[in-house]
């Protein structure tokens, strides 16, 4: 067994303590990872917090990690020691259901192993990036490419591959107009994809406060969503609009922005329901969709295409004594744009 430094959460509403977790000893496909950033995901928030349900405590978030290899299990085929490497949000699938053999193992039909608040194969509760050390099947371990550094490519891991997943999917590129909802760590994420894989961009936010960082991420157009008339004079405009707010938003008054055939995809996961009126799809033959994360294989593409572009988040680094504090700034809406903790302050 492998100890490692951690910060967890004992229940929905205490604070985060020092910790020390064990991590198993190497199996052969594993690779054991010194963590050197973790990433803060609103969806840390909304598990810590117990509101997307019942959470097994003491419980370590972290599902955006970069570090390097210091270990690896005896047939470790792809990884080596001193590699720069990085974990997402799920760290095993069954490997043979239909969609695990498509590359799509987020949508694991005998369901993934999530990186924390999960149970592993061998039937021990999942711990995630928090963490000084954490040991992962190379299979869901992806390679950081040389010129992105580990602290900026923690939040790819999640907040990137999920924005870049249904962008590409929903054929993002010149001549679309996408609407990013949400200027937060996702949504900061999204607008320099899609910018980078060459839409024309909006922004659709509270207010207008982040609008000049806005569009130097790449947005073409910054719109407050508090402005009624933001809603008025962009009626019908959008082929593509990603919903990346983490709370209930007015479904039906952003569908009211698609183009006929236009799609609304929802990666925001607010644990109360929208709803929605299907008055909002008929009359354009509109589509209201959900995306979750993206496949090992397609995280290692997001990485290759952010290399390429030069796309990285923006990222304030905190020590782990600032977790409390970083949260209450994320529910508030003020972060600019994601908190990356320094492992080495655990
Ligand atoms: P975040 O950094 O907190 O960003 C969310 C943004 O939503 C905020 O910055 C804010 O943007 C906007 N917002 C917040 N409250 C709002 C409200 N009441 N009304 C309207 N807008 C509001 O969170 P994140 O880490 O990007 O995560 C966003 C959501 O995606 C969370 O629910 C998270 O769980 C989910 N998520 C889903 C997946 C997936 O695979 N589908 C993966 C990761 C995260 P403005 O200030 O610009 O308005
Ligand atoms: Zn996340």
């Amino acid at each position: 067994m492998i100890t490692a430094k951690a910060r967890a959460v004992y229940g929905p509403d205490k604070p985060f303590q020092a910790a020390e977790i064990k991590r198993r000893d190497l199996d052969s496909h594993d690779v054991l990872i010194e963590i050197k950033y973790a990433g803060i995901c609103h969806s840390d928030i909304h598990t810590a917090r117990g509101e997307w349900g019942p959470v097994n405590y003491p419980l370590v978030p972290g599902h955006e990690i970069a570090g390097i290899v210091t270990d690896v299990g005896a047939e470790v085929t792809k990884y080596k020691v001193g590699d720069r490497v990085g974990v997402g949000c799920m760290v095993d699938s069954c490997g043979e259901c239909e969609n695990c053999r498509k590359g799509e193992e987020q949508y694991c039909l005998n369901g993934m192993v999530p990186t924390y608040a999960g149970v592993d194969k061998y039937g021990e509760p999942t711990q995630g990036g928090y963490s000084t050390h954490i040991v992962v099947k190379e299979d869901f371990v992806v390679k950081i490419p040389d010129n992105i550094e580990l602290d900026v490519a923690a939040p790819l891991l999640c907040a990137g591959i999920t924005t870049y997943s249904p962008l590409k999917r929903w054929g993002t590129g010149p001549g679309k107009k996408v609407a990013i909802v949400g200027m937060g760590g996702l949504g900061h994420m999204a607008v320099q994809i899609a910018h980078a894989m060459g839409a024309e961009v909006t922004v659709l936010s509270q207010t207008l406060k982040k609008k000049e960082d806005g569009l130097k991420l790449g947005a073409d157009h910054y719109y407050a969503t508090s402005d009624p008339e933001t809603f008025e004079k962009l009626a019908g405009t959008f082929d593509l609009i990603l919903n990346t707010v983490s709370a209930k938003i007015d479904l039906n008054a952003y569908l009211s922005l698609l183009t006929l055939d236009g799609t609304l995809v929802n990666v925001g996961a607010p644990a109360e329901p929208l709803s929605l009126n299907v008055m909002s799809l008929i009359g354009q033959r509109r589509s209201f969709a959900g995306s979750l994360i993206g496949g090992i294989r397609e995280t290692q593409e997001m990485l290759e295409f952010c290399a390429k572009h030069n796309v990285v988040p923006k990222i304030e680094v905190i020590s782990a004594d600032q977790i409390d504090e970083a949260y209450e700034r994320v529910l508030a809406s003020n972060v600019k744009y994601r908190f990356v903790i320094d492992t080495s302050t655990m």
